[in-house]
């Protein structure tokens, strides 16, 4: 695939002078971030119906369901065979604790394994302790049941921010080589609209510790999620094309996210107010098609393939 210089055309992309606060922490790109080999990432945080951290939820854990993640990843990667297309499965712990089998069989079908924590909990509401111990227990899970070592990192929520700057150094320590935990865009759940919007080296100490942020339309000044979960589910897949378009335009790979619920229309629901109802539920019905539309944009890659396109040697080793 030819490269595709990177462009500054009707939008602006770029996140790198926004940031006062982590300027100190960001290497600025080499050139090479986001312009290699271009090729969107899907990402999935393989979780159950209940891994959600609205407030709301601490009134429906009385609330059993029954477990849909097999059966809803089993079309996933159907969906992703049929185009021959990669992605990054951020597993939570406790679904790789339960089915191991659905590990093994995306790592045997060539997608990445990664870590989506292994309880859930949100990063800022743990101590640094709390967070290293529930990090390592995922990776060792996962580890334990493919027997390669784990370099990526999504947090629940996308609950990493600068309020948790130890999270970074407790990752690096654990071995991770990237984090996928930005939402550069505020919303009343998660996310911090100053955060950088492209891929970026974070220096952490001594090691150096890749962002791969979730992809943002940046359009007359303001900011627009589009690429995964509520965004992708309410908005017409029109934007959705347009979005991944202009990102492409301009040398950026877009980072798409779903979870496996998000394509279950029959799902049973928690009972949950009307806005935690809306973000949860909207649009189940129109994912999956949205998924095969996406997928039929070009196969797309995991999140290593994408850093290692852009030449990260190290994570080409670490892998080796
Ligand atoms: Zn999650």
């Amino acid at each position: 695939m030819s490269e595709i210089p990177l462009t500054r055309g009707p939008t602006d992309f770029d996140g790198f002078s926004r940031n006062a606060d982590m300027a100190e922490t960001i290497v600025p790109p080499d050139g090479r971030y986001g312009v290699a080999r271009l090729r969107n990432i899907m990402s999935i945080d393989v979780e159950d119906l209940d891994a959600m951290n609205f407030e709301s939820m601490a009134q429906c854990r009385h609330q059993k369901l029954e477990s849909r993640v097999c059966a809803n990843m089993n079309v996933l990667l159907e969906s992703l065979a049929a185009h021959g297309a990669k992605a990054t499965m951020f597993f939570l712990g406790t679904v790789a604790e339960r089915f191991p089998d659905l590990v093994r069989r995306a790592d045997a079908e060539g997608h990445e394994i990664a870590s989506h924590g292994y309880g859930h909990e949100l990063v800022s509401r743990q101590t640094r302790d709390e967070f290293r111990e529930d990090v390592a227990r995922s990776i060792g899970i996962l580890q334990q049941i493919t027997g390669r070592p784990v370099l990526g990192y999504r947090a629940p929520s996308w609950s990493i921010s600068n309020k948790t700057p130890w999270a970074y150094e407790v990752l690096v320590e654990l071995g991770l080589r990237y984090d996928a935990s930005l939402f550069p865009f505020t919303t009343y759940l998660y996310g911090d609209g100053n955060a950088p919007t492209r891929p970026f080296a974070r220096q952490v100490g001594q090691r150096t510790l890749h962002e791969v942020p979730a992809s943002v339309l940046c359009l007359f000044g303001r900011r627009f999620p589009f690429g995964g979960g509520f965004y992708l589910r309410a908005m017409p897949w029109l934007i959705t094309r347009m979005a991944t378009y202009l990102a492409n335009r301009a040398g950026q790979p877009v980072v798409f996210y779903i979870h496996p619920r998000e394509i279950d229309p029959q799902q049973p629901r928690f009972s949950l107010p009307w806005r935690d109802r809306l973000v949860a539920y909207a649009n189940l019905g129109t994912t999956l098609k949205k998924v095969h539309r996406l997928l039929s944009l070009g196969p797309t890659v995991t999140v290593l393939q994408s850093l290692e396109a852009c030449g990260m040697s190290n994570h080409a080793t670490a892998t080796d």
